[in-house]
């Protein structure tokens, strides 16, 4: 599947749009006010009023002259995606549904749980994985992020909850974006480049400054960027497994077809994390009387066994038309049993936002019409 290929790219944006400076990393920021013969302090200022403080306004700007200010006004705009609709959940889940400049559209959502807030960030608009049992995998791929579209989820959640620091109060506000996890619409792995260009930015302790501790990048485990994400990004994985016989691997997550059981778990003994004691999250959606028996849960173990993990056990959320049902909570009890007793914690993931289709594997935007418009363009090429 080219999914690298050019014609997923994101849109260039027309010509004479002014460069978006969200998106930019903090070596593009200070080659861009080179460029104007600013030192690189001054980028340096920029990248904290933009990342850290979250001002949209060059106005704002206050520790810079306004002859610069208005230089800067007049090169780059400072944009973020727009919320075409936010939807509240009874349990506190909200979800976004964002549009982007094409039309595009891809969905956002904050988990608040006591000690912290976690995002749940997109990475592509559909998906051309086609796991059976997730809803965004009905939606064919229609292109990847870029990293302003990366990013702007993250910073239009913070406008939303007010979280911006003020300038005399840096560091005493509560945190309610405190995590994040790139497990929304997408395989973040076959978008690496834009993903690993929003995170290092993300990262950025002068900018958001969300450490690599707080983010875990959930893959259907794209073998050979597991790699890379690890050595140049060391954020925490989470492997999507649901399945351990790579027959039945194969019919519900297709990409088992491409990388294989074996390859897979090589892949994770590899991953960094394993040697400093950092765990991988292993996911394992629970489907009745598909992937649930005590079997599947022994051969798990077996599996897993040295990799130091974890194994979050997510009942299956429904979706129209889907093929599947949620284990009875008996059989992922017997499961969770096993794999404990086996010395891998393994919490059982409480749906959130299902309401308002916001729980794992429900997102799925309203963009079939731009879908078509790639695939003419594929087959054009
Ligand atoms: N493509 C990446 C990122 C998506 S993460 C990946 O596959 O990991 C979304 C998680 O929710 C994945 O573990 C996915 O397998 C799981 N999921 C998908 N559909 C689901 C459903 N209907 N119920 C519960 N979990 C689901």
């Amino acid at each position: 599947m080219p999914v690298n290929s050019d014609i997923f790219a994101p849109p260039e944006p027309p010509a004479e749009a002014l460069p978006n400076l969200i998106g930019m990393r903090r070596a593009d920021m200070t080659a861009a006010l080179a460029e104007m013969g600013e030192p690189r302090f001054r980028a340096d200022q920029l990248f904290q009023w933009v990342y850290n403080r979250g001002v949209t306004d060059f106005d704002a700007m206050t520790n810079m002259a306004k002859p610069l200010r208005a230089a800067l006004a007049e090169r780059f705009k400072i944009e973020r995606p727009s919320v075409a609709r936010g939807l509240d959940s009874v349990d506190g889940t909200h979800k976004w549904l964002i549009k982007l400049a094409d039309g595009n559209e891809v969905e956002t959502v904050h988990i608040p749980e006591e000690d912290r807030g976690t995002l749940c960030v997109s990475s592509q608009v559909g998906c051309t994985l086609s796991c059976k049992f997730c809803h965004t995998g009905t939606q064919r791929l229609v292109r990847n992020l870029g990293p302003a579209e990366i990013v702007g989820q993250i910073m239009l959640a913070r406008d939303h909850l007010g979280e911006w620091p003020t300038a005399d109060q840096r560091s005493i506000y509560e945190r309610q974006l405190s995590n994040i996890v790139m497990m929304g619409m997408g395989e973040p792995l076959y978008n690496y480049d834009n993903v690993a260009a929003a995170l290092q930015i993300v990262m950025d302790g002068e900018g958001i400054a969300i450490s690599r501790r707080r983010i875990t990048l959930s893959t259907a485990g794209v073998v050979p960027m597991m790699r890379r994400c690890g050595a140049e990004l060391g954020v925490g994985l989470a492997v999507s497994l649901h399945a351990v016989r790579d027959e039945l691997r194969d019919e519900i997550v297709p990409l088992n077809r491409k990388y294989p059981l074996a390859e897979l778990l090589a892949a994770c003994r590899d991953y960094p994390g394993s040697r400093n004691s950092r765990r991988i999250t292993f996911e394992y959606v629970m489907l009745k009387d598909v992937n649930d028996s005590e079997a599947d849960a022994r051969e798990l173990v077996r599996l897993i066994a040295g990799i130091p993990s974890k194994v979050n056990l997510i009942p299956f959320n429904p979706w129209p038309g889907a093929p599947f049902e949620r284990s009875t909570d008996a059989a992922i009890e017997r499961f969770a049993e096993i794999v404990r007793s086996a010395g891998y914690p393994s919490p059982v993931r409480t749906p959130r936002g299902e309401d308002i289709m916001a729980a794992c594997g429900q997102l799925k935007s309203a963009s079939q019409r731009a879908s078509k418009g790639a695939l003419a363009r594929s087959a054009a090429e």
